[in-house]
């Protein structure tokens, strides 16, 4: 067992450890980093990959246990998988181990185990298929020689007829072709496919001169090994200097991946891709089945032995699949809040890691967006990223028009019915008579968001989550938004029996006044409530122009490009700039703008209509002045003075507790002993707390968990990187000294 020969290996294990466990390899055995491995950690069976071999155990060798075995049949991990891994684990403090288990979420031992009793099978299959055929070309190849020999014996009788030589030699013939044949055939069945170069038609993109500049100037940042940042409006082409950068990384021999924030957005963008560069086009996001998953990492895995190429297109996942050869990954919408992962661990954000993907690879990096987060813009003026501007759109109309309309202004003046104001319902009736579309943004999905009852102030809430309930019709259900939690509606207070009344209205509520205000028009609601292939149906529809009202949250204003689409409207726009929170504003700019980029993509010029009791607002104001470079530098402006990333770093370490008063307890217990760590780091007329709470964030109760935040203003400089090392050791000591493991998680960069 512990003989003198073995050797010690650590191994990564899919759990939250803030160590890499140690084990034994028996003489005789051998494995490398990246095997996987079988070994008992606490009385369990794991399936782990092997991080490091022939380390010097700290602890005493007697206690290290064997493993259980080497898993022969698993694919190894390769070096820039577990690179990857650790790189993330650092930044955003978690186990290496929390990384692994996102990688490979479907690597429970039975599935593993399945998938390599399945490969043995189908290597079974390919080795008989293979060898039916060998005996199919040993016939013909017997057949051939014995032609031959009868051949020759004619040609060799004076006497023989010029004929049947002549098809006998065609007979020949035919049969090395079929022999020729069949040994490609095996050829195949060995590798999956035939392997062939990819020639793409250069003639499927054609830029124009602006997009062609801005394309070379991404090749510049590519030769300074920068990632490159393109802003470009919306409708500038920034997916065809894509599809170009794509198409030169996959003439080179190397790889694609390309990142989009929702797979909803990219059904119109697969249909281009797939025009382009045909069947080496793979899709890789969570709603895919686990069999479609682990059959497009196979692929990619195979792209590195057999040399086939492969442009993967998917979601944030698809950053951790076993990629090789990458030589070019698209970070599209690279502003998008839905590349950051907010639960479980890694807490990491898509766009980010896809950097760090890029370093590990050596690949080049292009990041786009109509309106780029701030931190991008920041990395861009500081030199770290090259940033492009695209401000010319492909179809020649300008930017839409953009109208503010002041609902309370309106509802003194009696302009207001329901949820729409006179002026916009005009406009819509103006847009439907010319026979163009109509697209309309609610943030808030159900009926009505909140009830209440109008005599005693009762509000129906979740008995999970300190929220309130929404309304949803047909069937009429109470819903939580933030645990599902669903009841039946009972329309009475349960207080006082008096009838309960709606607060607000949501995208179902606007769907039924729409249909009364414009009798006869055609209109379709999209948010999460619509089932996923009504939702793909009515993006379809809406783009070929068999739907003329579409309805939605904010779903609807992702990246389609809907031609006959030429008037926008948000209807209570200020629920974008309600949260409380220092990205609010720079949400609502990046929400309205890319809104307004949806209308008016070809020829004709869009206008785009804001309902708002807060006219004035700067996020408003600037937008309709069209001066988004103003907004950002105004934004970048206060991000500064109060302290806010991009100019520090923020890690929000959250208490969630069944029990209100133990959440209370603890929190402020670990936030003095997180001050007494760190103390105050910034002089007092900065202003920055350095550690700040324990408060409850706007909903601090979410699925039975009371949560309470304290929050961590890091410095960004040098020693960025031991604090967050010394905030997590903290944490780690925290939890063992008051055995609370598992009630504290940490969020680096939090949304
Ligand atoms: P963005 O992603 O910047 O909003 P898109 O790439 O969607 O813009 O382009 C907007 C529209 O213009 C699309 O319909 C696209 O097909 C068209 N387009 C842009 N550039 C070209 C080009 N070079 N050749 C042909 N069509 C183009
Ligand atoms: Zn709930």
């Amino acid at each position: 067992m512990s003989g003198k020969d073995r050797t010690y290996i650590s191994v990564i294990l899919p759990l939250r450890l803030d160590w890499i466990p140690c084990y034994g390899v028996p003489e005789g055995e051998e494995v490398l980093p990246g095997d996987w491995v079988r070994v008992d950690f606490a009385g369990r069976e794991y399936l782990g990959t092997v991080d490091k071999t022939g380390i010097v155990p700290d602890t005493e060798q007697a206690r290290i246990k064997d493993i259980v075995s080497a898993e022969r049949r698993l694919w190894p991990v390769s070096e820039e998988e577990r690179r990857l891994w650790e790189a993330v684990a650092d930044y955003y403090l978690c186990s290496t181990g929390e990384v692994f288990k996102a990688a490979y979420p479907t690597m429970k031992i039975s599935q593993a185990e399945a998938l390599a009793r399945m490969q043995e099978r189908e290597n079974a299959r390919k080795e008989r298929l293979s060898e039916s055929l060998m005996l199919k070309i040993q016939k013909t190849e017997d057949m051939i020689r014995k032609k031959k020999q009868m051949l020759s014996e004619k040609r060799d009788r004076p006497a023989g007829k010029g004929k049947s030589c002549e098809i006998l030699e065609a007979s020949i013939a035919r049969l090395e072709e079929k022999a020729g044949q069949l040994r490609l055939k095996i050829e195949e069945t060995r590798h999956g496919c035939r392997p062939e170069r990819h020639l793409f038609q250069d003639a499927a993109i054609t830029l124009t001169e602006y997009q062609q500049k801005t394309y070379m100037e991404a090749l510049k940042g590519f030769r300074e090994h920068k990632p490159v940042l393109i802003k470009g409006v919306t409708g500038s082409g920034k997916t065809e200097i894509y599809l170009r950068a794509a198409m030169e990384t996959l003439s080179q021999g190397k790889n694609v991946l390309y990142l989009v924030p929702e797979i909803a957005v990219s059904r119109q963008l697969k249909d281009r891709i797939q025009s382009v560069f045909g069947d080496i086009l793979l899709t890789f996001h969570s709603e895919e089945s686990n069999a479609a998953r682990r059959d497009t990492a196979e692929k990619i895995r195979k792209s590195g032995t057999e040399g086939s190429q492969y442009f993967v297109l998917g979601t944030r996942s698809a950053i951790f699949l076993p990629h090789t050869r990458l030589g070019l990954i698209i970070v599209d919408e690279e502003h998008d809040s839905s590349y950051k992962q907010s639960s479980p661990a890694p807490r990491y954000n898509g766009r980010d890691v896809a950097v760090m993907l890029a370093k590990i690879h050596g690949a080049d990096i292009l990041l786009g967006s109509a309106t780029p987060s701030l931190e991008s813009v920041f990395n861009g003026h500081c030199g770290k990223y090259r940033m492009l501007t695209l401000g010319k759109r492909y179809y020649k109309a300008d930017e839409a028009e953009t109208e503010i309309i002041d609902t309370a202004a309106e509802r003194r003046k009696n302009g207001m019915a329901g949820s729409f104001s006179r002026k916009l319902a005009d406009r819509i009736r103006e847009t439907l008579e010319c026979g163009e579309q109509v697209l309309i943004l609610r943030a808030r999905r159900a009926f009505s968001p909140v009830m209440q009852c109008p005599s005693c102030g009762y509000i129906p809430k979740c008995p999970h989550c300190n929220v309130s309930l929404s309304l949803h019709k047909s069937p009429d259900r109470m819903v939580c938004h933030h645990c599902g939690y669903t009841t039946a509606f009972r329309p009475e207070c349960p207080e006082c029996g008096t009838a309960l009344y709606g607060i607000g209205s949501g995208t179902q509520k606007i769907e039924e006044e729409a249909a009364s205000l414009f009798p006869g028009a055609r209109i379709a609601r999209l948010d999460s409530d619509t089932p996923k292939t009504l939702a793909a149906e009515t993006i379809k529809g809406f783009g070929t122009g068999s739907i003329d009202i579409l309805i939605g949250t904010q779903i609807i204003s992702k990246g389609f490009d809907f031609p006959g689409l030429t008037l926008t409207a948000v209807i209570s726009a200020d629920s974008l700039l309600g949260v409380q929170d220092f990205r609010a504003d720079e949400k609502a700019m990046q929400a309205l703008e890319q809104l307004r980029g949806r209308c008016g993509r070809r020829d004709k010029r869009g206008r785009f209509i804001i309902q708002t009791c807060r006219p004035g607002h700067p996020v408003y104001r600037q937008l309709a002045d069209g001066s988004s470079d103003l907004l950002y530098e105004t934004l970048l402006l206060e991000r500064k003075e109060f302290g806010y990333p991009p100019f520090t770093r923020i890690v929000n370490v959250a208490v969630k507790d069944p029990s209100l008063q133990k959440a209370e307890d603890m929190s402020a217990r670990l936030a003095s002993i997180l001050e007494q760590t760190f103390g105050n780091n910034y002089p007092e007329q900065m202003n920055i707390e350095t550690v700040a709470g324990p408060f409850s964030p706007p909903v601090d109760r979410v699925a039975g968990y009371n949560i309470r935040i304290i929050r961590l203003t890091l410095k960004k400089d040098r020693n960025l990187h031991d604090a967050k090392r010394r905030l997590s050791a903290t944490v780690a000591a925290f939890e063992r000294q008051y055995r609370y493991a598992g009630h504290i998680t940490l969020d680096v960069d939090p949304d």
